[in-house]
């Protein structure tokens, strides 16, 4: 059969696309008061069904985004993922996470352009065929990613289909427990390699939550843990006590684990064996106004995410470890900073800590650690090195100002504005929410300031 034109193709579909928003339209229209809630089971279904069948057409959408079989695609330098995720208003996690579920279920072409199946074959089937939701997709990958490297591919491919075939009869939580039963059973005496171990560590760093207070959790491996269980045992009653505790140490095995990893890290950094960090030595970065350092309340922002109650700082800043810099209140001109060494990039690093916190691209949450200094007005065009034309990029985003892929403007009040060529330029308000509640009367568009 002669393959579409692909303006045959865009007609087409438009007009598929377009039948099922009017039936969508048509649908939300009708009154259900009265439907009964046999009858509304039965729609609920039907349109848990129609989700995947969609969900299904728009992973197809990802892999064929992701590997043009026609080789159509974007215009060279514009990002994809950008694209994606502004158009959908998609996070850029969502995004890549898609692409990467859209990669292990769309067929595969070898080096030489030969057609491969999918990685996951059953699981592509299911999805194509709108028969299995986003949770099952993870509960079968996930399933199948606890593998250990042991089980021959014929045995994993078996657990695929296995996994794949209660998925379409069963909830995501029954197909997670056959997959645990399946790791068992190909699995039985539990042989793990280093390489299993090493895939599956991580440890998440959970939001900081109004009280300062985070959550932690995760996967050590063997080694992690014997350092773990080091220094909490030299917790012992006694000893590193926190101030304040008077002879019997009162903690709980959890607080004392707590302190011993503190303490660790606490050490790790005042050691200077961790080197260097994007020119700073790897401490603490901490910066403040003199108001609130003067009041000894409220909260210091770090060089992270993360904020530290004053009393703190000035603790921590008394054992003379950290990068303290003190700022005059709604000033971007530091009126002391922590270290007895000045240099002068290290002077412009904390400037931009202080006055961008983070990455300046519009919407990017890149905190100042991730960061790379950009010249606003490029270096290669004069631009001076002085804080004022000195500001923080991500080190991608900061790629794509060096390759000419946005233009960045000082503006009037001395923030960095971006603009790719599509509209006008604009500043990232996401690590100032002071500037976002300002703003919220106002229609979205181009930030305070926005220059020319
Ligand atoms: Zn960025």
């Amino acid at each position: 059969m002669e393959p579409l034109s692909a303006e045959d193709v865009h007609v087409a579909v438009r007009a598929e696309l377009d039948a099922v928003d009017t039936a969508y339209g048509r649908l939300r229209s009708v009154c259900t008061d009265l439907a009964g809630n046999a009858f509304r089971i039965e729609v609920a279904a039907r349109l848990e069904a129609q989700d995947r069948v969609n969900r299904g057409l728009s992973y197809r959408m990802f892999g064929e985004i992701a590997e043009p079989v026609d080789g159509v695609g974007m215009p060279a330098g514009v990002k994809v993922r950008d694209v994606l995720a502004s158009r959908l208003r998609l996070t850029a996690g969502e995004v890549k996470r898609r692409f990467r579920i859209a990669s292990r279920i769309r067929a595969r072409r070898s080096p030489t352009g030969a057609p491969l199946p999918p990685e996951l074959p059953a699981l592509a089937a299911a999805v194509e065929e709108g028969e299995v939701g986003e949770d099952h997709i993870a509960a079968v990958c996930q399933a199948l990613d606890r593998l250990p490297s042991v089980v021959a591919p014929a045995d994993r491919e078996a657990a695929e289909r296995t996994l794949v075939r209660h998925a379409r009869e069963e909830d995501s939580r029954f197909v997670a427990a056959i997959g645990v039963g399946i790791a068992d059973c190909l699995n039985p005496d539990g042989t793990f390699t280093d390489e299993d171990r090493a895939r599956r560590r991580g440890v998440v760093l959970g939001r900081q939550g109004p009280d300062g207070m985070s959550r932690l959790s995760g996967w050590l491996d063997p080694e992690g843990r014997a350092y773990l269980e080091t220094v909490t045992a030299a917790q012992r009653p006694g000893r590193h006590v926190p101030d304040g505790t008077e002879g019997r140490d009162t903690r709980t095995p959890e607080q004392r684990c707590h302190d011993g990893l503190k303490l660790g890290l606490k050490a790790g950094v005042e050691s200077g064996a961790l080197g260097q960090h994007r020119g700073l030595p790897v401490t603490v970065i901490v910066t403040t106004t003199l108001g609130e350092l003067e009041q000894a309340c409220g909260w210091a922002r770090t060089g992270g995410t993360g904020r530290l109650p004053m009393r703190d700082v000035i603790r921590m800043a008394g054992e003379a470890i950290h990068y303290l810099a003190v700022f005059e209140d709604h000033s971007t001109r530091p009126l002391y900073l922590g270290r007895a060494k000045r240099l002068a990039t290290e002077d412009h690093r904390i400037i931009c800590y202080a006055r961008d916190r983070g990455c300046t691209k519009p919407n990017c949450f890149e905190p100042g650690y991730h960061c790379e200094v950009h010249h606003a007005q490029p270096w290669s065009e004069g631009g001076p090195t002085d804080a004022d034309n000195l500001h923080f990029g991500c080190a991608c985003d900061h790629k794509m100002a060096t390759d000419g892929e946005y233009t960045t403007t000082v503006t009037e009040d001395g923030r960095i504005a971006w603009s790719d060529g599509s509209g006008p330029p604009r500043v990232n308000d996401v690590h100032h929410p002071e500037r976002l509640l300002a703003d919220s009367d106002e229609p979205p568009g181009p930030g305070p300031g926005a220059g020319p």
